[in-house]
């Protein structure tokens, strides 16, 4: 008999298809949250309803040209983790759609800071603004902490760990369709950031990273990772320049640091959303303050704390 042991990593158990776990709750949070939106197909359809205000089943289908049956299990996955909520509505016959509950719509400023990300750390010219509507400018939003409202940044946090937040168990990945949607990304979400959120495994070996793992051992023992598959990740980071290699150390670099401002909204959303067992969770503290993790967006040229409501982007559609 073996004891679940609550893990970043990912269950042993669970759905071969789809990789969620049987029982979600004996993961950490963050490991759950790494389940469910480690994968780009998730990523694209929250794109989506939030850019678009995409609520149907064929509003998708058409929108990212995704096979019915991918479609069909990752809404299913997301309504089963409380991201969606389905509703029926009449008009003419009864239909359905997908709403964004509370949930879900607390995701807004993860998918922000992943365009911001892609705004400062890669090439693309073609990313829209976003505007803040209280002072009209564009926001430029960098991550700030929610307490005393000063920027925030990896160097600038310290993380405890639960005495039960091991990456311990491990199982297969949920398998991908290697095909790409075709159609232009309004915002986000460019091969490079897919590189690293799109695939279970690249989430977890940068979550392992800014949890200060640095040689290759660190990464297997903290992830119980095939070593094909760890060392095809490390390399990937090492060529899109997330992480540098040398001396037998994997280190984030700038550009990997600044991820973190994806990672800080991950671990806020999942330790506030998710159910985890005692003694699993991270505690991230800001440095200067002291206060824990609470991360905010803050608008450039006025200062003022984003909010969902009071931002838009340029879209030209
Ligand atoms: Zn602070
Ligand atoms: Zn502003």
């Amino acid at each position: 008999m073996t004891t679940a042991v609550p893990s970043l990593g990912h269950s042993e158990t669970g759905d071969p298809d789809t990789g969620i776990p049987d029982k979600p709750v004996e993961l950490s949070a963050i490991g759950q949250a790494l389940a469910i939106l480690g994968d780009r197909w998730v990523l694209l359809i929250l794109q989506r309803a939030f850019l678009l205000h995409v609520r149907t089943f064929a509003g998708w289908r058409d929108e990212l040209k995704i096979s019915e049956s991918v479609l069909s299990s990752r809404l299913k996955e997301l309504v089963a983790h409380g991201v969606f909520s389905l509703a029926a509505y009449r008009n003419g016959r009864t239909r359905y759609e997908y709403r964004l509950t509370d949930r879900g719509l607390d995701l807004w400023s993860l998918l922000v800071a992943i365009y911001s990300w892609e705004r400062d750390w890669t090439d693309r010219t073609d990313l829209p603004q976003l505007i803040h509507n209280g002072c009209g400018q564009e926001a430029r939003a960098y991550l700030a902490c929610g307490v005393c409202l000063e920027p925030m940044s990896a160097r600038e946090t310290r993380t405890v760990r639960g005495p039960l937040a091991t990456f311990a168990s491990v199982g297969l990945p949920r398998q991908h369709r290697r095909t790409v949607p075709t159609r232009t990304d309004y915002v986000g979400y460019c091969h490079h950031s897919m590189e690293i959120l799109g695939d279970r495994w690249s989430t977890s070996v940068l979550a392992a990273a800014f949890l200060g793992s640095r040689r290759f051992g660190d990464f297997h023992a903290e992830l119980g990772i095939a070593p094909s598959v760890l060392t095809d990740r490390l390399r990937r980071f090492v060529d899109s320049e997330v992480f540098s290699f040398s001396a037998g150390d994997y280190r984030l670099t700038e550009r990997g640091l600044a991820f973190f401002e994806v990672f800080a909204f991950l671990v806020s959303w999942a330790q506030r959303e998710l159910p985890a067992p005692a003694g699993s969770e991270l505690t991230i503290t800001h440095r200067s303050c002291g206060s824990g993790l609470a991360p905010v967006l803050r608008c450039t040229p006025c200062g003022e704390v984003l909010q969902r409501r009071e931002v838009h982007f340029e879209l030209d559609i």
